[in-house]
């Protein structure tokens, strides 16, 4: 079977290439803007190409399965990249759809967010509860998911749509514990928090995460929250951090309760759907947290 993953030089994208390779032939679609090469496992076929533009089609005859994981993973540029996020997110899905049409890819997994349920969802927010982002990110994912749903109704396509919590890991050149490490290695004496410290989301480390992607595809149903069991505070993500450090600084705050605007102070997901096909984190948030901390710290 071939499989060809969108964004698949990035940090999600090219794990799941590292654990598909042995038994697939894989196709990594990518156009450099945040992936590296180097992320990309050996002996797997790279295509550079944009999916802001047309004619992926021609590059996936023979492709079975499209992982569609390239998008803007900014969350925190709003309201400033508006148009990178329409861009990159939903005119880009547009175009893989399409492609998948025109080359009879009967088959689509897509990467949506846990940010678009909003910050007025339940907790833990099961996968039928109401969509309602608050930032850009959050509207172009909801947008692709109808998308991606319209499009497997319309054209016969099976579809998955994974909403991923907070997914961690050394590889991740982004998000709070990539941030704070490096802050901390710059200025161990202090550091500064965006909000209150008080935000408390679900972070769930890059192993379960794929094993969880790869238990949603298997199944027969298409939609699936990803995420551990339990969340943890930015607080206590600075105290693992600075403890894995050997540091004891000051911690500032920019105060308010969200990081940033379109940020949701809280998140967590009700996992018990993909639990019953037989899926579990081996990891809580703390532990999730620690283990990223280290590898952080390792890549320094
Ligand atoms: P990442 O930045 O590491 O990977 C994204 C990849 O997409 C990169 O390799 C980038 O070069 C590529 N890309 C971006 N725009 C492209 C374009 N126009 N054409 C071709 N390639 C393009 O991000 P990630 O953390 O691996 O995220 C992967 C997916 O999972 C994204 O869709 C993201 O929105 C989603 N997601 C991630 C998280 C998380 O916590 N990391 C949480 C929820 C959802």
């Amino acid at each position: 079977m071939k499989i060809g993953i969108t964004g698949g030089a990035g940090f999600i994208g090219s794990t799941l290439a590292e654990e598909l390779k042995d038994e697939h032939e894989i196709l990594v679609i990518d156009n450099f803007s945040s992936g590296r090469e180097e992320n990309v496992p050996e002996g797997v076929e790279i295509l550079e190409f944009d999916i802001k533009e047309e004619g992926l089609a021609e590059y996936l005859e023979d492709v079975n399965t499209v992982f569609h994981f390239a998008a803007n993973p900014k969350v925190n540029t709003f309201p400033d990249d508006r148009e990178k996020d329409f861009n990159e997110n939903f005119v880009g899905t547009k175009n893989v759809l399409d492609a998948c049409v025109d080359a009879d890819v009967g088959d689509i997994v897509f990467a949506s967010s846990s940010v678009v349920y909003g910050e007025e969802a339940e907790i833990p927010t099961p996968e039928d509860h109401r969509l309602d982002p608050i930032s850009m990110y959050g509207a172009t994912k909801a947008g692709d998911e109808h998308m991606v749903q319209v499009y497997g109704q319309t054209f016969g396509i099976d579809t998955t749509i994974v909403r991923l919590a907070n997914i961690i890991g050394g590889k991740n050149p982004k998000g709070v514990i990539y941030d704070f490490v490096h802050k901390l290695d710059e200025n161990p004496e202090e550091l500064t928090i965006l909000g209150n410290g008080k935000q408390r989301k679900s972070y769930i480390y890059i192993d379960d995460t794929v094993r969880g992607i790869l238990e949603a595809w298997k199944s027969d149903k298409s939609v699936f929250n990803i995420g551990s069991e339990d969340s943890i505070d930015v607080d206590g993500i600075a105290d693992i951090v600075a403890d894995e450090m050997g540091l004891t600084p000051e911690f500032s705050y920019t105060g308010g309760e969200k990081g940033w605007t379109g940020d949701v102070p809280e998140m967590r997901l009700d996992i018990e759907k993909l639990k019953s096909e037989g899926w579990e984190p081996e990891r809580n948030s703390a532990e999730s947290v620690r283990r990223t901390a280290r590898e952080v710290i390792e890549r320094l």
